[in-house]
């Protein structure tokens, strides 16, 4: 069938198709199969050609919706799921071949759905994992909010303490959607806005947003960076949104440690700072560290799963400093804390 419809460019389409490929006549004969096939049905591509259907193929459900369809005198195309062994699901979608008017045969492509499965899986994932990250700040907002209508309002001190914890929360909210608006164009280079930056002030900036919950988790927070380093040409707001995560991650897998010490270091070398957010946490397998950097990846950690994030934190942390020229790495052994770095170039 392949021949007469178009010859040899034909066949060479065929054999080349990525997905499996067969094609019956109406005496259902296989006139073709192409490698793909060949390999998922488990047979010789050559030995199979002008055998009847069921002398090569088993009795299934994607054997006999072809068969069927060859038998009708007028069929139309056709898609149907199909399930092979091992469970693995593919879309079959069978056309009708005309010559002259008349059905001379079926040709079938089978999609694999592996591949769509996962996506589907790991939006799901990501959409309940961001629901969650949602509903904590809300959670507090709301509830702080109502204790206030209901009369904390009136105690000045609460009033404070109120405000400053539903401050926090919203900082949290605002996080999580620059985090989301990074990830949804997770190729794109972020637009820079440059500016000559020191950088004592942006990490004195970030440590500042996480002291009380250092404090609650009896986490040190130390800067150690100098004032006197070189300036940098950074921008302010992204880079923020680069430390504000590598401290979020430090406090967060130290905190699951129990209590400990969280350093931001930075140091001028060669025409670059290299800056460092080192904690004393439950620390990464060496073998997760190239996969951390991945968008919505985080590692299994047992109970520290249950810690939320969506794991794009250090995706955008990655695109943010590669679009300023730099790098970004991490060292770290299970037990032994993390040291997550980035190098970027210095001004002058
Ligand atoms: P998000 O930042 O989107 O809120 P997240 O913190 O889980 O979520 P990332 O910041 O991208 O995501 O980090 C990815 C994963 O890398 C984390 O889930 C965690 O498994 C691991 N990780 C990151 N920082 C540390 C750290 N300091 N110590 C131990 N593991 C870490
Ligand atoms: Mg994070």
């Amino acid at each position: 069938m392949a021949k007469r419809v178009g010859g040899q460019l034909v066949d060479a389409l065929i054999e080349g198709l990525s997905d499996p490929a067969l094609g019956v006549d109406k005496s259902s004969r296989i006139r073709f199969l192409n490698p793909r096939a060949a390999e998922l049905f488990g047979v010789d591509a050559r030995k199979a050609i002008d055998k009847k259907l069921w002398d090569v193929l088993p009795i299934d459900d994607f054997t006999r919706a072809l068969s069927t369809l060859v038998n009708e005198s007028d069929p139309v195309p056709k898609e149907q799921m199909v399930v092979f062994p091992g469970d693995r699901l593919f879309v079959a979608q069978l056309l009708p071949v005309y010559s002259e008017g008349r059905n001379t045969g079926v040709v079938a492509t089978l999609k694999d759905m592996a591949g769509m499965q996962k996506i589907e899986k790991s939006i799901e994932q990501f959409v309940t994992d961001v629901t969650r990250q949602l509903k904590v700040p809300l959670t507090a907002i709301k509830g702080f909010v109502e204790t206030l209508l209901e009369g904390a309002y009136q105690n000045a001190e609460i009033t404070r303490r109120f405000l400053q914890v539903i401050n926090e929360e919203t900082n949290r909210l605002t996080r999580l959607v620059l985090s989301l608006e990074g990830a949804a164009q997770p190729d794109q280079t972020p637009r820079l806005n440059l500016r000559p930056v020191q950088l004592v002030s942006l990490v004195e900036g970030s440590l500042s947003l996480f002291q009380d919950t250092a404090q609650e988790k009896n986490i040190r927070l130390v800067n150690e960076v100098s004032g006197d380093l070189p300036l940098l040409e950074l921008d302010q707001e992204q880079m923020r949104r680069v430390l504000d995560n590598l401290i979020d991650n430090a406090l967060k897998f130290t905190g699951l440690v129990g209590e400990g010490t969280v350093t931001v270091t930075a140091t001028a070398e060669n025409g670059e700072v290299l800056v460092s957010v080192t904690d004393s946490g439950i620390g990464i397998e060496p073998a997760e560290h190239p996969r951390i950097f991945d968008a919505f990846y985080r590692v299994e950690h047992g109970p520290a799963s249950e810690l939320g994030g969506t794991g794009l934190g250090l995706s955008v942390a990655r695109s943010v400093v590669e679009a300023h020229g730099g790098r970004i790495g991490v060292e770290s052994e299970p037990g032994r804390g993390a040291s997550f770095w980035f190098r970027l170039k210095a001004l002058g």
